[in-house]
């Protein structure tokens, strides 16, 4: 599977068939994306690859700890490596969006009001731990 930010110089591939992802709801996603949620995914880090423009990936990271990496040409949220074992992929950049599937929301006790989140997958007051939120993820994904 392969991916993509808006402008094209930062592109990668994922060597999952399908992947199942979830919607952050959190307050920090809204700002971030300047939308209702953010959504994405985890691979393990040796099935992903950059193709190209892993120079052109800056990041910000908040506080709480809180990390974005985005391309410093087009603002767009490209992956980052999330812990030793795991590669965080942003959804919206992924071409195939027929293999994708929702499966969890997260902080929906903090969702904006006009929020309305969709019927598909697990929901969750605030977060899993990773353990669980990769597993139900990973699940089934051939
Ligand atoms: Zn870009
Ligand atoms: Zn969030």
């Amino acid at each position: 599977m392969k991916g993509q930010c808006l402008c094209g110089k930062v592109t990668f591939e994922v060597a999952s068939e399908r992947l199942g992802i979830y919607h952050c709801h959190c307050s920090q996603c809204r700002r971030l994306t300047g939308s209702a949620f953010n959504a994405g995914c985890f691979t393990q880090a040796d099935d992903f690859k950059w193709s190209s423009g892993e120079a052109e990936v800056t990041s910000y990271i908040e506080k709480s700890g809180y990390h974005s990496a985005f391309c410093k040409h087009c603002g767009s949220s490209v992956p980052n490596k999330s812990g030793a074992s795991y590669y965080w992929i942003p959804a919206g950049t992924l071409d195939d969006t027929s293999k994708l599937e929702v499966r969890a929301h997260l902080f929906i006790d903090s969702k904006a009001e006009w929020d309305i989140v969709s019927s598909k997958g697990t929901q969750y007051k605030t977060k899993p731990t990773l353990e669980e939120l990769t597993t139900l993820l990973h699940k089934d994904n051939s």
